[in-house]
């Protein structure tokens, strides 16, 4: 067998269809597909400030190498990678280790954000003396809260992240199963439902392409040499969710994709309906937006990791 575009060996067939890629041509697919998704969605326009936000891995390794591609080519857009360090010894140390030697060879500037330095401990503390704490449910908060706030305080105007379709994917059946459909109005290519100031604007230029797409280019590109995963991923809802979906597609090829693209067909439905539009409040303790009077952030700070002092 040889590549559908040229004579060389294939390394991957393409989801969903019966073409298989050399490296080179998988390359060039890959980063064409991406570029694509710009485009269509207007994610990245002149004079942007794109933060990028990074941990090492290999989506967001492969979403930053080809957004700096990129952003060099257009005068007077920028690019900054933002990093979130939990506090997870064994994994996000060595993820970060290999970020900063990353950002170094390809000139990036590099910001970043610990747990310890924002909520006075790291993320392993928290969880040793919480033992019932769900590690995902505080660290995604955590997380997301450190990754909006710095991102305007640094003066990104949008905020690139590096999930793909598998990813996409698992939240909307995860918002599904957990009755949260109105949160799913926030998903998509680029973010938009609460176009507020408060809120940074996200885009995802890897949306169209799957998990194992964005592995093989990680691995041709030689970004990294091993896979790292975070030690709690296993027990999470959307590591099982990921699974159960992985099980469904390899029987039904396409199920991914399925999701996908019906999610999309009635996203603009979700985005205009007028109940599905929150009422934003402003968190008293640290004037971040919030749902409700006080932030799930600060609820967490206060309750968990404060009382540790
Ligand atoms: Fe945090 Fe969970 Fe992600 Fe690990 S898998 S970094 S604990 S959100
Ligand atoms: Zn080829
Ligand atoms: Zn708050």
């Amino acid at each position: 067998m040889v590549c559908k575009k040229c004579i060389e060996s294939p390394v991957i067939k393409l989801p969903n269809s019966e073409v298989s890629l050399c490296k080179s041509c998988f390359v060039k697919y890959f980063e064409k597909k991406v570029f694509k998704t710009i485009r269509i969605y207007k994610l990245v326009e002149k004079n942007d400030h794109i933060g990028v936000a990074v941990s090492g891995g290999k989506d967001s390794t492969a979403l930053l190498y080809i957004l700096n591609k990129l952003i060099k080519k257009r005068k007077g857009s920028r690019l900054t990678a933002i990093a979130i360090d939990e506090g997870i010894k064994g994994y996000r140390d060595v993820s970060l280790d290999f970020l900063k030697n990353f950002c170094n060879k390809y000139k990036i500037d590099l910001k970043i954000f610990s747990y310890e330095a924002n909520f006075g401990k790291p993320l392993d503390s928290i969880l040793d003396a919480n033992k019932n704490i769900i590690p995902c449910s505080i660290c995604g908060v955590f997380r997301r809260y450190l990754l909006n706030k710095n991102s305007k305080e640094l003066g990104f105007t949008k905020l690139a992240t590096g999930h793909n379709m598998d990813d996409e994917a698992q939240t909307i059946l995860m918002n599904y199963f957990r009755s949260n459909i109105r949160i799913s109005a926030r998903l998509g290519p680029i973010t938009g439902v609460l176009n507020n100031k408060k809120f940074i604007k996200r885009i995802k230029p890897l949306y169209f392409l799957s998990e194992k797409e964005v592995t093989t280019y990680s691995y041709i590109m030689e970004f990294m040499d091993k896979y790292m995963e975070c030690p709690h991923n296993a027990q999470s809802y959307r590591g099982q969710i990921r699974d159960f979906i992985n099980d469904f597609d390899s029987k039904y090829p396409g199920t991914k994709h399925g999701i996908i693209t019906s999610f999309l067909e009635i996203l603009p439905l979700l985005k205009n309906n007028l109940n599905y539009k929150e009422e934003l409040k402003i968190c008293s303790i640290c004037a971040e937006p919030s749902s409700k009077d006080i932030c799930q952030t600060c609820i967490y700070a206060e309750s968990v990791v404060n009382k540790m002092k």
